[in-house]
Formats: structure tokens, C-alpha cells, sequence
């Protein structure tokens, strides 16, 4: 990946928004394993890190900037009491970079209290806001999670939590996925496009509702199912169960092709496919459409390489005899660097978080395979680097299409200008990052790999029509964002 601003990933430009996990125990306090989940969940965010707890009496709360392991100490999670929590990792889009939008959100309100934790990103947002700040509503942030939370508790005054849900979920227009608490009740709940994913896991004494099973891994329990786009899912106050409610319904979905590609761990399974596999029929298919049989095919690490490793099988079942090499080896010891502001300090970046290994390819023809060129600052700093190192001919293969639009629904990605593929065909990109060749993978073999219609993936930013009513942009379905005029609606 280019621009990455993990800690784990190069340079800067298209990173994850969030991460949350929603847990209800039997007995034990939440806030140790809701911490954990943190941890296995800190590649979606690592701007804040924030747990809200409930004891049965009152909420917990404890949120700071940074990443997991620095914004708790023991004293917090102990002081963090009660057997039902919320967690969040964030990397910020919308609202300020500051702690008033770092999350869980909490408010307390004439119904109880309410703790929000929010993956994605709502459209319509600033309607919402305005129509419930007409009606007495004050906001503390102008992130869109605190729009739910205060439609949900508004509604909580007078429906009860499944209604109360629904009417929120008829007013927000966007992508969520979200855990929510409302006292000691724990719930998790997907847009009805499902673009973000969720899941439910099982543990020994409980369950969890989170971003992603590798959190379930880590907590020792096991994956039971994704909540479906349009499913409310709560779990019981003891631990023993959950309850799950279908509420909205639709003839297609839009699941972020991004999440399988790029954004989630490989160790993670969502909707039934483990994304490590998917990576790798990424990279067969990017073989069957593209492949060039060079004498070493190398991963951008990390990312690019599942892709390579299914790309090397698929040539060598076609008799190819290209050899799989780590040839690019990283420094994990760099940290973010997107907060560097010239294009200058970006390209140095770059060298300080990849060097190849020149036995690998001095003197050789070079196929470097990553899974997208957002700015092209990278690609082309790698290209340069490998040429450098003696490569004598630099082939680049990418396992997605190339990002040509804007993600409006909660990934960071850059804005239209500065995308490379915006306005250049893929034969100018190839000519400005140096490559010999340079070719994407199709739409439809995105598809193929992720092992879903076309028309159940979100593909905006790729071809440019949105899932959702997006203020000058084209959609891809008949979708109408829900009018939000009357306060009683
Ligand atoms: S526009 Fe792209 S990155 Fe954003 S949700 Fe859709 S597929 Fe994912």
C-alpha cells in the first residue's frame, strides 16, 4: 500500500477510521478484555484509543489520544469497573483532531446513560445535526457519531432500544457500523448496506461485537456469525446470549472491497471469507489478468504479499517461472509519518521505510506487486529504489483498480486532486512512477476473489458511483437519503 499512516505502514494518505468492540460478561469486568480487543483492532486507528464501562449503576469512562498501549495504564482499566464495555480505536475523517471526537462517545440523559462507539461515516450528518440542534440538542464535537447518540437518546425517551434504533437507523444516511450501550445493555449494529463489517463472538463467559474476529482470536473465543447489513444484535446483560433483530432490509449491499484488499488484518474473516485468502485469489486473479513472467515477483510488505504469494501459484501452475522473493525489506521501526507536510519529506519516507535486498535483484527482471497508488509518490520512490538496487526491468502489478474518487464513507483516503489516477490513464501513471509496465486488477476480478456479486461491493472510489446520495456525486442504485425536516418523524 502506498500512504498508509499505521504505524506498521508506509507513508501517507488512505488509512482505516475505526475500530469498536462491544462486550457484555457474565461476572468479570469488561474493561481488560474490551483493552485487548483494542489492541488487536489498533491497525483500524491510532489516533485515539477509549473504553466506557457500565457497573449496573453508572459509566466508566476513560478515552485518550494516542495509541492503545499508551492511553492506559493499570489504574485505568481497574478503575474501569462494571462487566459490560465499549471500546474504540479512531483514525479521524470528520470532526476535529482533537479529544472531543475521540471515542466511545458518552452522554447521560433522562433515560439512562449512552455510550457510542462509531466505524464508518453518515452523509447526511449535518442534517441530522441541525434538525436536532433546532430542537434543543447541544452538541460537544462536530463528529457524526455524537449526531447518533443524540438521535438515539432522544428516541430512547420514547421508544424502547429496538424501536428507538430503528428510528435512528431511518433518519442516518451513511455508513455505520456501530456498538452501542445504553446502561449495561450491549448492542451491535451495520448500515443497511453493511459497508463497514461487524461481528458477533462467543466467549467463555460472554460475548463481543466487533470490527473484526481477529479481536475474537485474541480474546480466545469463537467467531458465530457477521451481523447482517440492517441487523440489530443485542447481547443479554448476563452474557448468555444475544438477542438479533433484522430491520432493514435490501436487495443489494455495499461492502467496502477496501476492507478485503487492504484495511482489515489478514487474520480476520469477514462475511465467511478469511481476507488472508482473499488477498491471495486477488493475486491469482491479477496473475491470470496481467501476469508477467519476470525473473522475481516481490511483495510491497506488508500488504503486497498475499497477493504475491497467490500470484507465484498461479504462474507456476501456468508453467511460469517466476520466483516468489521478499526483496523490499521494511524498517518497523518508523512510526507515522503523514503528518510529514512536503511531498519532499514524504519521498524520503519512503527510504526510510523500505530497502531492498540487491542480491534479490540486481541484474533481474522485477515485478513488485502492492494493492493500490493513491498520490503515486510511492510507487514511484519504489520503483526508483528497486532500479537502483541494479533491477534491469521494474514491472508494477496492483491487486485493486486504481482509486480515480474520493471515500466519503469513513476511510481517509486523499481528496480527487491529489489522486494520481484521477485524471491520468494508467499508461501516464505507469510513465511517472518509471515502471516497464504497470496494470491494475479488474472490477470484476475484485469481485471474483472476494466471492460476492458486484452489485453486493461498495466500489465508489474506484469507479467514481457511490452506494449512498452523496451531494455531487453520482450513485450506483436507486438510493434517496431520508428527509429529516420534522423533529417527530
Ligand atoms: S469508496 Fe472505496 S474505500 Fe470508501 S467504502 Fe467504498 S470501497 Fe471502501
Amino acid at each position: 500500500m502506498e500512504d498508509g499512516a499505521g504505524a506498521s505502514r508506509p507513508a501517507t494518505g488512505m488509512t482505516e477510521k475505526c475500530g469498536v468492540v462491544g462486550i457484555s460478561l457474565a461476572e468479570r469486568d469488561a474493561a481488560l478484555p474490551t483493552y485487548y480487543a483494542l489492541y488487536a483492532l489498533q491497525h483500524r486507528g491510532q489516533e485515539s484509543a477509549g473504553i466506557v464501562t457500565h457497573d449496573g449503576f453508572q459509566q466508566h469512562q476513560h478515552v485518550e489520544m494516542g495509541l492503545v498501549g499508551d492511553a492506559f495504564d493499570e489504574s485505568d482499566i481497574d478503575a474501569l469497573t462494571g462487566s459490560t464495555g465499549l471500546g474504540h480505536v479512531r483514525y479521524p475523517t470528520e470532526g476535529s483532531l482533537d479529544k472531543s471526537c475521540a471515542q466511545p462517545f458518552s452522554v447521560s440523559f433522562r433515560g439512562g446513560a449512552l455510550g457510542l462507539s462509531h466505524n464508518g461515516n453518515l452523509v447526511n450528518a449535518d442534517e441530522v445535526r441541525d434538525e436536532l440542534a433546532a430542537t434543543g440538542h447541544a452538541f460537544t464535537s462536530d463528529g457524526d457519531t455524537e449526531v447518533i447518540a443524540h438521535d438515539i437518546a432522544r428516541n430512547l425517551l420514547e421508544a424502547d432500544l429496538v424501536r428507538a434504533v430503528k428510528r435512528t437507523m431511518e433518519r442516518i444516511h451513511g455508513s455505520y457500523a456501530l456498538t452501542i450501550m445504553h446502561d449495561d445493555t450491549v448492542m451491535g449494529v451495520r448500515d443497511p448496506e453493511g459497508n463497514r463489517p461487524l461481528c458477533i463472538g462467543e466467549l467463555d463467559d460472554g460475548y463481543v461485537i466487533t470490527s473484526e474476529s481477529a479481536a475474537i482470536d485474541t480474546l480466545g473465543g469463537d467467531l458465530v456469525r457477521d451481523v447482517q447489513p440492517g441487523e440489530l444484535v443485542v447481547l443479554h446483560e448476563d452474557g448468555t446470549g444475544f438477542d438479533a433483530y433484522q430491520l432493514f432490509e435490501r436487495d443489494r449491499s455495499a461492502h467496502c472491497f477496501f476492507e478485503y484488499v487492504y484495511f482489515a488484518r489478514p487474520d480476520s474473516v469477514i462475511d465467511d471469507e478469511l481476507v488472508y485468502e482473499v488477498r491471495r485469489d486477488l493475486g491469482r486473479e491479477l496473475w491470470a489478468e496481467s501476469g508477467v513472467d519476470t525473473d522475481v515477483v516481490m511483495p510491497v510488505p506488508d500488504s503486497g504479499r498475499a497477493f504475491a504469494s497467490g500470484y507465484s501459484d498461479a504462474a507456476h501452475e501456468d508453467g511460469a517461472s517466476v520466483e516468489f522473493a521478499e526483496g523490499l525489506m521494511k524498517n518497523r521501526y518508523v512510526g507515522r509519518t503523514f503528518i510529514m507536510p512536503t511531498q519532499e519529506a514524504r519521498e524520503r519516507a519512503v527510504r526510510l521505510k523500505l530497502n531492498p535486498i540487491r542480491s534479490t535483484v540486481e541484474g533481474k527482471s522485477v515485478t513488485i506487486i502492492d494493492d493500490s497508488i493513491v498520490r503515486g509518490t510511492t510507487s514511484n520512490q519504489l520503483v526508483e529504489l528497486v532500479r537502483d538496487a541494479g533491477a534491469e526491468e521494474v514491472h508494477v502489478r496492483i491487486g485493486a483498480p486504481a482509486i480515480l474518487a474520493p471515500c466519503y464513507m469513513g476511510i481517509n483516503m486523499a481528496t480527487r486532486d491529489e489522486l494520481i489516477a484521477a485524471d491520468k490513464s494508467t499508461d501516464e501513471i505507469r510513465e511517472e512512477i518509471g515502471a516497464d509496465s504497470l496494470s491494475y486488477l479488474s472490477v470484476d476480478a475484485v469481485a471474483s476473489a472476494i466471492g460476492k456479486r458486484r452489485d453486493d461491493l461498495c466500489l465508489g472510489c474506484v469507479t467514481g458511483e457511490y452506494p449512498y446520495d452523496i451531494d455531487g456525486e453520482t450513485t450506483d442504485r436507486e438510493v434517496e437519503r431520508p428527509g429529516v425536516a420534522s423533529a417527530d418523524d
